[in-house]
């Protein structure tokens, strides 16, 4: 189990019932459109709006919980910051996939010895197995 709380409050914001849920349906899903998440924190609570679900991800991202994994010409997905890694994204279904950064075998530290990295985030795009059926 993951003590949502506890990442909450190390982060210095109040864990509140919004922020535990919106973490949690993160979490169940890897990756999630703000849409969806709406979707899903509506069946719990149906007065909340997408504002306050919008708002709640930027103060959450600005802490480096949730990240935002932009793709182009779609919406954004979001999900709960991990090590770094790769995304496989399917062009039809929109699936993301999780790959281990090392599984490229690429050494980042060796890309430039003049740029010290941060952090990374490598999105390929392409077809999925499900949809190349
Ligand atoms: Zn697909
Ligand atoms: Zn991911």
């Amino acid at each position: 189990m993951i003590n949502y709380a506890e990442i909450l409050k190390s982060s210095g914001l109040k864990a509140t019932l919004q922020r535990l849920s919106i973490l949690k349906i993160i979490n169940t899903n890897g990756h999630i459109t703000i849409d969806d998440l709406y979707k899903e924190m509506y069946k719990v609570n149906s007065t909340i709006s997408l504002a306050t679900v919008y708002k709640n991800i930027l103060t959450m991202m600005r802490k480096s919980l949730v990240l935002e994994i932009p793709i182009i010409e779609k919406k954004s997905y979001y999900e709960l910051k991990k090590s770094d890694h790769i995304h496989l994204i399917c062009d039809i279904c929109n699936s993301i996939e999780d790959k281990d950064i090392n599984d490229l075998g690429l050494e980042i530290n060796r890309v430039s010895n003049n740029f010290i990295l941060s952090h990374s985030q490598l999105n390929l795009y392409g077809t999925c197995e499900e949809c190349q059926k």
